[in-house]
């Protein structure tokens, strides 16, 4: 690694030391940038890469609620807006007990590359709470989310920084939280937040759009080996709104989810999750308990393997980790680079460990996509969606799913095209990186020293 790039890595070493998951996103992405900080002496020069694995500011806030049974809870709640050079801050909000800070940090860091990725107007910012949604009753979550609003109102607006759903957080608790944004600020600001209800200024495709988005992306990548996604059979982990899309739009063009995960083990159908039958019941199965996947097994009369991930079966063409950071392991990566399988697309925020992510990239019989890319398509439509609120229109879903598949191709190619610039060929982990990097590098340049 390049001097300046080591020196950089070293200081986030020291700084995050307690963050682990920040360092080793850092780590990714630097991975990729030593020929473009070779090209570039003025980056070195202004010690821009210390500026940007830096946040713009972080908030912490104390989120306090009351239980059905009376009992008094504290959480803690964190906005990040980690870099705002090409647009608001943008980003999910996640609520999940694991949550502290090094995660919201590594989230907002890969939110400032993605949403660059997407060509539109929008900056890196991520939020969240170690609120642990599980269990809790409608009335339990509501009070939560307005107790969380009470305190993000204030760091937050539609030209500010626009928060959105992650893991723990969908059309019901941004729903409350807009009401309660609402309610505080007095103003109809429904720019404010993305992923909203239908009937107050959500819109049609952006649950289904990091699903779909992903599926568009890897039809280019499967262009570009001469080969198509007819007949295709994808494992992919989780069954949440990212699983479900990339489910539904495979099934529609003609390809197969045979493999799909959840907490409590894989589900192996090998008809596929393709009739509207099995794809309302995973609807279903995850609105009463998004904890276990064997109900489907069970249901449809297919093998469940307890306590188990599907990497490494055989009998599939492509891999999609869609379920959470650091699914994918370097024993995992080892059994999939066994069995055969070429695409590895990754789908989940850093679902795949450095150490396994580089071993797979090195397979020469396999060609690995970055989740900051695959996935952009979840924030893109959330950015469109901003653009409707702004116009007070309503676009239909036809309109935003031609605008998302657009992008998704676009994404690919500026990926394909950034590699190939810098001699490396077919690279679209580095490409989508360096791609990511240089409208934000060039955007913060351009606007000064800060
Ligand atoms: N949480 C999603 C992501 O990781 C979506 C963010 C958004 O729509 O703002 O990109």
């Amino acid at each position: 690694m390049n001097a300046y790039l080591a020196s950089v890595l070293e200081n986030v070493k020291t700084k995050h030391a307690g963050e682990p998951e920040f360092v080793q996103t850092v780590e990714e992405v630097f991975s990729s940038l030593e020929p473009v900080i070779e090209k570039h002496p003025e980056y070195e020069k202004y010690d821009l890469l210390n500026r940007m694995v830096e946040p713009d500011r972080m908030f912490t806030f104390r989120v306090v609620w009351e239980d059905d049974n009376g009992k008094w809870h504290t959480n803690r709640g964190w906005r990040c807006q980690f870099n705002g050079a090409i647009g608001p801050y943008k980003g999910g909000l996640r609520f999940q007990k694991n949550v502290y800070e090094g995660i919201i940090k590594f989230l907002g860091f890969e939110q400032t590359f993605k949403n660059s990725l997407t060509g539109l107007p929008i900056g890196g910012g991520k939020g969240g709470s170690d609120f642990d949604p599980a269990g809790k009753s409608d009335a339990e979550v509501m009070r939560f989310c307005q107790a969380f609003m009470s305190a993000l109102y204030r760091y937050i607006g539609p030209d500010v920084d626009v928060p959105a759903g992650d893991m723990g957080v969908g059309g019901r608790e941004i729903g409350y939280l807009f009401g309660q944004y609402r309610r505080l600020k007095g103003v109809w600001e429904n720019g404010v937040l993305t992923g909203k209800g239908l009937s107050y200024g959500g819109s049609l495709i952006r649950p289904e759009a990091t699903g779909y988005g992903a599926i568009y992306y890897l039809c280019e990548v499967l262009k570009h080996e001469n080969d198509s996604i007819e007949g295709k059979r994808i494992a992919t982990s989780g069954y949440g709104n990212v699983a479900w899309g990339i489910m539904k739009k495979a099934a529609e063009l003609g390809a197969k989810v045979t493999y799909f995960s959840g907490p409590d083990g894989y589900v192996h159908d090998p008809d596929g999750v393709i009739t509207e039958e099995k794809l309302n019941y995973i609807l279903e199965m995850r609105a009463t308990d998004p904890m276990h996947c064997k109900p489907y097994a069970d249901h449809f009369g297919c093998e469940f393997v307890e306590g188990a991930k599907p990497w490494g079966a055989t009998d599939v063409d492509i891999i999609m980790p869609a379920a959470t950071q650091n699914d994918v392991t370097m024993e995992s990566a080892e059994k999939i680079a066994a069995s055969g399988v070429k695409y590895y697309i990754e789908v989940a925020n850093m679902p795949t460990t450095n150490d396994a992510l580089n071993f797979l990239r090195a397979q020469k019989h396999m060609i690995v996509a970055p989740s900051k890319a695959v996935n952009a398509g979840g924030v893109g439509v959330s950015a469109l969606e901003m653009s409707q609120n702004s116009e007070r229109l309503v676009w239909t879903a036809e309109e935003v799913d031609a605008q998302l598949k657009k992008m998704m191709i676009n994404i690919h190619k500026v990926s394909a095209e950034a590699a190939e610039q810098y001699g490396l060929g077919y690279d679209l982990v580095a490409g989508g990186n360096i791609a990511g990097f240089l409208k934000v590098a060039e955007a913060m340049l351009e606007q000064g020293c800060f």
